[in-house]
């Protein structure tokens, strides 16, 4: 039931029946994007993939969860780099036919006053252990609806606002109602982010109070219901990142669903506010890291705000080469990944052998992609991000000669990647500036884009990479997750304090901070640390370097797993 995709494995069981699962799942997860395979390209980013681990722990671990999403037709976006540098936008159309069947149930939301139908697929993601989960997937494209309703699940995230807010209410409203009519006992909702907001404000139609009640709290619904039933985990710090509507353009959509004055109470008065939506109609509500949990408590004091660590699929994210390895001497590794804390006896040798095959994936793939060739015996810094201003890119492009100087006298390798969005023009232009700054710097420092940066690009890049570059603008970056899946391969990290890195960090064992408090300060910081601290190393002392490898997969590894993410969720979200 395995199914080979170049080195990568996914497990899926198409076909496989969906009574058991209606009778068993007691926790609904909805996300907007969730990153189950390559070929499935129903995800654009970090939110998408970390739903992905998610499914993908949760079918290790046996939770009777049930997952909802959209059918995504056309992709988020295939991108293309241009002679000039330039990210030149595609659609991304995958078929959802050869990794799910429909399921013979739909149900009708209203939006504008039409009935919009909406039919689900159902994918089966099974653990290697035989455990699984199903995915359902939310599809419009039905001769039933009205043209310009077939494209609501077409494009993720690309569209206007109405296209925004559309999708919003077949995700929240229309996978609300679908559960329900599949016959469904969910007793606690997961919002995954925002976007799932609507989901809530459905709940809360189902429970009307008397008007003793109202009088009490000025509701007309009970809210401690609702909010004993919905878990709400919010991403990002970005206020560009939690979805507004303009209460008017909102009425016009939602039609009688919107109780404006209920709505107002929620919502936020101005704007029809999705997190404080979620906010509102969560009993339990989290960050994605220490760090970020009191960042979006300074941001939201009113409301009371946990912490639980993102994580990533160990098993999912691991080279085949280090995965064989840990196989070997942790062999429960892959269903209990906390057992990797004794990696660090691993061979040197052996942990040594196994990160240089990743990276002759990584050199073979990068040739192949952009014609560049890299030499497997020069450290490879690896940098991949969505392209926009808060992530930083272009730092360790601030001041080119220097960097140029300090590849001249101990020579490294960057390999880069990361979309911006259809509309990010910001973005855009970096991605342009980005690679006419590796263009200067050829020869002296060998660099590559490698476009299309996707759940693929992304395993050769955390696993072939010697070191992982990241430089947020703190305290933006709520917490990031590919620098975890460069640890569990060996990768080092060297970032700026921000995100998880604030709780995994410790200086020279698991990889290296970059700069303090102050943001002006950290192209200066990079460089020192670059040329003093880990070229030298890389060069000059290649046994602590293992050895700095081998902690990096023990105590970052061990800890920063979506298992253990899981087991919090579990434990501290849905067993209230
Ligand atoms: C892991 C991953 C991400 C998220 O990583 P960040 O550290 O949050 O940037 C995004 N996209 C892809 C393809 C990934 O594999």
């Amino acid at each position: 039931m395995t199914q080979q995709t170049s080195h990568l494995a996914w497990t899926s069981v198409p076909g496989a029946g969906i009574s058991k699962f209606i009778r068993r799942a007691r926790i609904a997860y909805f996300s907007m994007e969730i990153a189950l395979r390559p070929e499935m390209h129903t995800y654009a980013g970090g939110l998408g993939i970390l739903a992905g681990d998610t499914v993908r722990s949760a079918a290790d671990l046996d939770l009777p969860m049930v997952f909802v999403t959209l059918a995504s037709h056309e992709g988020y976006l295939r991108q293309e780099i241009d002679e000039a540098g330039r990210q030149v936008d595609h659609p991304d159309p995958w078929t959802l036919s050869d990794w799910a069947r429909p399921l013979d149930a739909s149900i009708a939301i209203r939006v504008e006053g039409r009935a919009v139908w909406v039919r689900p697929w159902i994918h089966i993601h099974a653990a290697p252990t035989g455990t699984a989960v199903p995915v359902l997937f939310l599809d419009t494209r039905l001769k039933a609806n009205d043209p310009v309703d077939q494209t609501i699940t077409d494009r993720l995230y690309v569209g206007d606002e109405a296209m925004r807010l559309k999708q919003e209410m077949v995700l929240g409203i229309g996978g609300e109602r679908l559960l329900n009519a599949l016959g469904f006992a969910i007793e606690t909702f997961h919002l995954n982010e925002g976007h799932a907001a609507l989901l809530a404000a459905e709940r809360l139609r189902r429970y009307p109070v008397n008007v003793e009640m109202q009088s009490l709290n000025g509701h007309r619904h009970d809210i401690e219901r609702v909010r004993s039933e919905c878990v709400f985990t919010t991403h990002t710090p970005v206020e560009a990142g939690h979805d507004r509507f303009d209460y008017d353009m909102a009425a016009r959509y939602l039609g009688e669903f919107l109780d404006p004055e209920q709505m107002r109470l929620l919502a936020g008065t101005e704007t029809l506010n999705m997190t404080r939506l979620a906010l509102s109609l969560s009993g339990f509500v989290n960050g994605v890291a220490r760090r970020h949990g009191e960042t979006t408590r300074r941001m939201f004091p009113s409301y009371r705000i946990r912490d639980i660590t993102n994580g990533i699929h160990a098993a999912t994210w691991t080279h085949a080469a280090m995965g064989r390895l840990f196989d070997e001497a942790v062999p429960s590794w892959r269903h209990a990944p906390d057992e990797l804390v004794n990696a660090d006896q691993l061979a040197d040798n052996q942990v040594w052998e196994a990160h240089q095959a990743a990276k002759a994936d990584l050199i073979a793939y990068t040739a192949k992609s952009t014609g560049v060739v890299l030499q497997p015996d020069l450290p490879i810094v690896g940098y991949a991000r969505r392209m926009t201003g808060y992530k930083r890119p272009e730092l360790i492009f601030s001041d080119i000669e220097r960097l140029r100087a300090i590849a001249r006298e101990r020579p490294f390798q960057l390999v880069v990647a990361g979309k911006a969005h259809p509309h990010d023009t910001d973005g855009k232009d970096l991605i342009a500036s980005v690679n006419a700054h590796l263009r200067a710097l050829a020869p002296d420092l060998s660099g590559a884009f490698l476009p299309g940066y996707d759940m693929d690009i992304g395993k050769h890049l955390v696993a072939g990479s010697d070191i992982w570059l990241n430089t947020p603008l703190p305290p933006l970056e709520a917490s990031g997750t590919s620098g975890m899946k460069a640890a569990v391969n060996g990768g080092l990290n060297l970032s700026v304090l921000d995100g998880w890195w604030v709780e995994a960090w410790s200086e020279g064992v698991t990889g290296w901070a970059v700069g303090g408090d102050d943001p002006a300060g950290h192209a200066e910081a990079l460089y020192d640390k670059l040329a003093n601290v880990v070229l030298p190393l890389y060069h000059e002392d290649r046994g602590k370097w293992i050895w700095m490898m081998k902690q990096a997969i023990s105590k970052i590894g061990s800890r920063f797993n979506s298992q253990m993410m899981m087991r919090r969720y579990a434990s501290e979200a849905y067993l209230r």
